[in-house]
């Protein structure tokens, strides 16, 4: 059995930056499914020439295909220390399709990243100038954080039903939002 926790929050609003780094610490595995479709991308497998033109546009992949890939990672991999999911779940199918695999994956805790639209349009376009992230850009931005509205943001609930939410600020030095969030770990 290996225990979950889940990074959920808008796009730009830094949970890569801090499953990294708190991964790192706490000895746990990063996997984030918006780096495992870049490389299918970059690999020119079947899934990322399926995936390439919705993560252009910052549309979801679809449930089917994402959950695959997921649920195969999380089989394969060691993760018998745990894992940090960055990125998963991203909509309520998505959320279920771990409650039906909770007796071997428990989600123990979900951080929410909470930041307002400006400060994340603001941070995205900066990466952007480095990222080379073909996603990075304003149109796709606008429909990522409609996305996130829309499909994602109702996870909240779900999840503050069973009692697992912790919210975080986003907004501030990476060094202080790392510490609040250690404290969690
Ligand atoms: P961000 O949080 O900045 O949007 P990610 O790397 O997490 O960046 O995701 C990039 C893109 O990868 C998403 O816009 C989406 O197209 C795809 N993606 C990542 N995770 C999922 C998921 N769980 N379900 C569907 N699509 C996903």
């Amino acid at each position: 059995m290996s225990d979950l926790v889940v990074f959920l929050g808008p796009p730009g609003a830094g949970k890569g930056t801090q499953a990294l780094r708190i991964a790192k610490k706490f000895n746990l595995t990063h996997i984030s499914t918006g780096d495992m479709l870049r490389d299918h991308v970059s690999r020119l497998t079947n899934l990322g020439k399926e995936a390439k033109s919705l993560l252009d546009e910052g549309k979801l992949v679809p449930d089917n295909l994402v959950i695959k890939m997921l649920t195969e990672k999380l089989r394969e991999g060691d993760s018998s220390r745990g894992a940090i999911l960055d990125g998963f779940p991203r909509t309520l199918k998505q959320a279920e399709s771990l409650d039906e695999i909770r007796d071997n994956f428990p989600v123990k805790k979900v951080i929410v990243f909470e930041a307002g639209k400006d400060e994340l349009i603001k941070r995205i376009l900066l990466r952007g100038k480095t990222s080379g992230r073909s996603d990075d850009t304003e149109d796709s931005i606008t429909v990522r954080l409609e996305v996130y509205e829309q499909d994602t943001e109702p996870l909240i609930d779900f999840y503050e039903q069973k009692a697992m939410v912790i919210r975080i600020n986003a907004v501030g030095g990476v060094d202080d939002i790392y510490k609040q969030i250690s404290k969690e770990f």
